[in-house]
Order: structure tokens, then sequence, then C-alpha cells
């Protein structure tokens, strides 16, 4: 069995639908479950009708107009028009439902967002069929899917492992193509639940463990994960590999690859996930594993983050003076102003944050343990790779940063053992990406 996993622009029209249908068809020997999300922005468009709700306003305009486009687009059958027609109505009234009472729980939220999987799978499904696959649309529920009754980000439970491959690995076996929606399950309650924005990576990556699928693909439209911006760097290319550690990592750092908590079904199984390229079915993409085969350089991917603030904090207070740290961290957590890079020494600590803060106020209070100075427009920039080699990397590093001139202000290592950080000027992040992207992809 494999998993594939078509996001929400891979499935945002009928002319998308069809292409996905050519991207299974090939791989159908294969054995494959289909993970969809919402078609387009559907999610979004459930969202502000909710909002337009609250106001008195009930409209589904938008969402009808593209489902029923879709399916006369399609030259779909009545049945499907039928089911659709009826969510649409039970849509219709939920909305009325929350004009009236004015509220918005997050209960009521999940059950709402859920529509759109729910229309996308069996649009999907019946042009499957057309197609002349034996596809099968299933609410993930019905597929297995039991949650915790934390709404908006509920946590799928242990024992749905078991129900999911009971459910999935026959159907597959009997050559049915199951069409599941991603995003969403039920609580024992039988309330409708939603594992969080983007939840439909998590979806595909749990039926993959539960299941002991070959692999688990996460269809975009990219050729996988870039070893950099390609805006920034020309010759980015395709990551052949990289561990889940190094791929939740990169997903923190702002790359286009999946929701960092998707990679935590696959690590407790070790099952395979792939990046791969609809626009590019043939291109291998980017495979994600526990570890690393063969040999690999010591860095996977570089990455930069623009517009960060640094804040120098330099204790006025006598050396080996206990308590310094708490105060400082104290004074960022009364402001709530979260903090990304730290690096200390022993009477003066450096971390950076987001340009977002005001930042008086934090430093009025900074200044009764400390003085302290703000330097605003630098640049984080992560190496993404082997720790064990991390000379190697730094050394390499820094002579890329001294042959351009460029002074690095703050460097921090990674606890999570995958990442080294840097400052430098805001100016100065394009010419260090690519000159550390010669440096340890084109040498
Ligand atoms: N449709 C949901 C969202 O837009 C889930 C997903 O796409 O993964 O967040
Ligand atoms: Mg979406």
């Amino acid at each position: 069995m494999i998993v594939m996993k078509f996001g929400g622009s891979s499935v945002a029209n009928a002319e998308r639908i069809r292409y996905v249908t050519g991207i299974v068809k090939p791989l159908l020997d294969q054995k494959p479950v289909l993970v969809l999300s919402a078609m387009g922005d559907t999610t979004d468009h459930l969202l502000e009708a909710a909002d337009h709700a609250l106001k008195g306003i009930v409209s589904i305009e938008t969402i009808e107009n593209l489902h029923k486009q879709t399916i006369k687009e399609l030259g779909l059958d009545a049945q499907v028009l039928q089911e659709v027609d009826a969510l649409l109505s039970e849509l219709k009234s939920l909305l009325v439902g929350i004009s009236l009472i004015k509220e918005l729980t997050n209960r009521t939220k999940d059950y709402l967002v859920s529509f759109g999987e729910r229309l996308s799978i069996r649009i999907a499904a019946s042009y499957f069929r057309t197609a002349g696959i034996k596809a099968k649309a299933l609410d993930a529920w019905d597929a297995g899917f039991r949650s915790d009754a934390n709404y908006s980000q509920a946590e799928v439970l242990s024992e749905a492992w078991e129900s999911i491959a009971k459910t999935l690995i026959p159907l597959v076996d009997s050559g049915v193509l199951p069409v599941v929606t991603g995003f969403i399950a039920k609580d024992s309650q039988g309330n409708i639940t939603t594992l969080g924005r983007g939840g439909s990576d998590l979806t595909a990556t749990l039926i993959g463990s539960a299941c002991k699928a070959q692999e688990v693909q996460v269809w975009k439209d990219v050729d996988g994960i870039l070893t950099a911006d390609p805006r920034l760097v020309k010759t980015a290319r395709p990551v052949e590999v990289v561990t889940y550690e190094e791929a939740a990592e990169l997903a923190y750092f702002g790359a286009q690859v999946l929701h960092p908590r998707s990679m935590q079904p696959c690590i407790a199984t070790g099952t395979t996930v792939r990046v791969k390229n609809s626009y590019n079915p043939a291109a291998p993409g980017t495979r994600i594993v526990s570890k690393l085969d063969g040999q690999t350089g010591p860095v996977r991917a570089i990455t930069s983050k623009k517009n960060v603030t640094l804040v120098d904090i330099v204790s006025s207070r006598m050396l080996g003076q206990y308590g310094f740290l708490a105060g400082v961290f104290e004074a960022f957590s009364a402001h709530k102003i979260s903090v990304d890079m730290v690096a200390t020494s022993e009477v003066s600590i450096s971390l950076t944050l987001d340009a977002a803060h005001d930042l008086g106020a934090l430093k009025r209070d900074l200044e009764k343990i400390a003085s302290v100075t703000i330097k605003e427009k630098k640049a984080i920039i992560t190496i993404i790779g082997d720790v064990r080699r991390s000379s190697e990397i730094l050394e390499r590093a820094f002579g890329v940063c001294s042959t351009l001139g460029v002074q690095v202000q703050m460097i921090s290592q990674g606890a999570s053992k995958v990442n080294i950080s840097f400052i430098v000027d805001d100016a100065e992040a394009p010419q260090v990406v690519q000159g550390l992207h010669r440096a340890f992809f084109e040498a």
C-alpha cells in the first residue's frame, strides 16, 4: 500500500481533479489510499462564512458555486449532486444556527470546516469512477479516525490505529481506491473534530503508519524540499533525502514542507514520507526517513529569515551573580514577547525576536538590571545538516563570510542537533545564502 495526499490547490477545480486522476491511475497496482484536502481555499471560505453569520448574514454562495460548477464541468451523475446538495443544506442550517445564537465555539467551528473535505472527496471519488477506477469516498471517521475532544487541535487516539488498518487494508486488497477526508475526525461522543490547519498531512502519515504503508507521498507544486529558496539561489535543487528531524526543523524555518506534527507518526514506525511534485510526477522528489543511508554531504539545506531584531543585554551586576538570566526571561515573559535564538556568556546574553514587537517598555524593564542594545534589520541564516560534522560546517561557513567581508554577529547551535544558526545584517543575507550554497552544494 502507498498513501497519496493531495492538498487544496491540487484539487482546486475540475481541471486539477482530472490532472490528479492522471497521476493516480498509473500507480493503482501499488494499492494507493488517497487523502484529500478541501478544494482550493474552501476552508478559509467556510471560516469567512461563519464570521458573516455571526454578523447576521448567511451565505454559502462562493462555496456552493465552486462545488456545483466542478460537478458540472466534470459531467458527474445525479447521485453525487444529491450528496453535495444534502451537505450544502446541512451547512446552511448550521450557519443559520450560528447567526441566531451569535456564538462560535471551537466545537462548532470544527463541525463547520469539516464540510470542505467532506465535499471534496465525494466529488473526486465520483470523477475517479467515471474514469474507470473503483473509488470509494470515506469520511475519516468511517476509516477509523477517533480523536480526543480537543477541538481545533485534536489528537488521534492510539487505539484508532488498529481500526484505521482494519478498514483500509481490506479495501485496497479488494481493488478499491479509498478516498479519505484529510484534517478531520470524530471524538468518542461523535462530535466532529479537526487536527489543526494543514492537518491533512497528518491524516496521511497516520494512515501510512497505521497500515505500515510502503510510503506516504505528499504531492505539492514543487520538486520536493529544495536546498535553498529558489528566489535567492537560482541553482537551488531538490534535496534527495532528509531525516524526520531535519524536515521538522525546515518546516519551523518556513520552508514549504510538511506540518512539523505530521512527522510524528512516522518517527514511531519509520514509515518513509516522500514529497512529490504534481507538475513533474516523474521526478523522485525528496525522501524523508528516520536515518540517512548512504553517502550524504554535511548540509541538507540553507534557509534565511529576514527582519529580525537582535537584543544584546549586558549585566550591570557583578560577575557570577545568580538570577540574571531569570530576570531577563521574566521581563520577556511579562511583556509576552517570544524569543527565537539565544546565546549567552558569563555577563551577557544576546537574543533575537521578530521585528513586530514594540520594545520600549521591555527595554525600560531590562535596564533595571542590565545595559541593553537593540539592533534592527538583522537576518538569521540557518544551516540544516549533520551537527556531528559541525566543525567542518562552521569552518566552511565562516570561510564564506570572511571572504564576503561579512561580520557574523551571533551564533547558536540548536539543541535538536540538526541546525546551526547565525546572525548577519539583513542586506547581507542574500549574498551569504548564495555563498553558502556554492560552498556546500556546488563545490
Ligand atoms: N483544509 C485544511 C486547511 O486548509 C486542511 C489541509 O488543507 O490540510 O487547513
Ligand atoms: Mg487547504
